[in-house]
């Protein structure tokens, strides 16, 4: 089948209860261990590219990448989002490229950096929902900051000095019209997200249901969400590697959060270390190696564990059947109507 909309595979998360990752990409063996997960897990996926990855890629690569994904595993419906646009030219050429999905990231100025006021945050997501929708493209929004700095993407700020504010979420959906909201709840982008393993004061959970409550039918997207699982911290450093330690978002409280109306949950270091743990491991135990398929290959299943993993845990496992996907000229007359 070809791309579908992530509003669809969100809508139907919403019916059944359950959650959908959207895993982040940069190259081949990264969509191939996503997509090796779904068909394995029978689940519907999201698959997700940052500016830094469009550019990685060259765009091209990255979209003919996903033509065959969709080829090799036409069972699956597979969305194609734009993680964190950053301005509204940014969305308009993932549409054009053949994005069925983008995030308007306006809780930040175009140099995705800088806090922005609300009334700049309608405004270009306003502007993004207008021109995706008549296309039939799915629109996430943001509201409030998370800490941490990806891809050069991300304030600096204290994870919890910008959390989201859950009367201004009624009016921000109202008046944008977003299919999707993401939420800062006290995470942070990266691997760097808690000291210890997070409380209720750090992890701020009772956010997600109090912006649930508010808004019972918009669904929620938890960023900053990988677990920073200890046993891959452990490969990377036991082979060389040096990270400090970390702690994630444990997946139980995101098991939480999806009993609270999240729908979409963003998971990229995980995936990021499971390969680079696996690579250290062969480049140690097997100096004389020099053929990048003896590295990337143990790279790419370490990587699609994770995401089994993750599959299951978010509920999405077994859900890839449930539907007919609707074409996204289907979906642009739906937001007509
Ligand atoms: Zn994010």
């Amino acid at each position: 089948m070809p791309m579908v909309s992530m509003r669809q595979l969100l809508d139907e998360a919403a019916k059944g209860g359950y959650g959908v990752g959207a895993f982040n990409v940069n190259n081949m063996e990264q969509i191939q261990a996503i997509m090796e997960a779904a068909r394995e897990t029978k689940s519907p996926v999201i698959i997700q590219a940052s500016r830094g990855a469009r550019s990685y890629t060259n765009d091209r690569f990255l979209y003919h990448l996903m033509v065959a994904a969709t080829e090799v595993y036409p069972e699956i419906p597979v969305a194609l989002h734009q993680d964190h646009g950053n301005s509204p030219e940014t969305c308009k050429s993932a549409i054009e490229m053949g994005f069925t999905s983008v995030m308007m990231d306006g809780s930040l100025m175009a140099d995705g950096k800088t806090p922005s006021s609300f009334e700049y945050n309608v405004q270009v997501t306003k502007e993004v929902v207008e021109l995706a929708h008549a296309r039939g493209v799915t629109v996430e929004g943001e509201l409030g900051c998370l800490g941490g700095i990806e891809d050069g993407h991300g304030a600096d700020v204290d994870a919890l000095a910008h959390l989201t504010d859950p009367d201004q979420a009624v009016e921000f959906v109202e008046r944008t019209g977003i299919d999707a909201l993401a939420v800062a709840i006290g995470t942070s982008h990266g691997a760097y997200k808690f000291s210890k393993k997070p409380t209720g004061e750090v992890l701020v959970m009772k956010r997600i249901e109090e912006i649930h409550k508010n808004l019972p039918t918009t669904h929620l997207v938890m960023h900053g969400s990988s677990s920073v699982p200890q046993e891959l911290q452990d490969i990377i450093n036991q082979y060389g590697g040096k990270m400090k330690p970390t702690f994630g978002v444990p997946v139980e409280e995101i098991q939480k959060g999806i009993q609270h109306g999240v729908r979409k949950i963003n998971v990229d270091t995980d995936n990021r270390m499971a390969m680079t743990g696996a690579i250290r491991k062969v480049f140690i135990e097997k100096p004389e190696a020099f053929d990048p398929r003896d590295y990337l290959k143990p790279a790419r299943e370490a990587m699609k564990k994770v995401v089994v993993a993750r599959m299951i845990a978010f509920g999405q496992a077994g859900h890839a059947g449930d539907y007919q996907p609707m074409t996204m000229a289907e979906m642009a007359a739906k937001y007509k109507a």
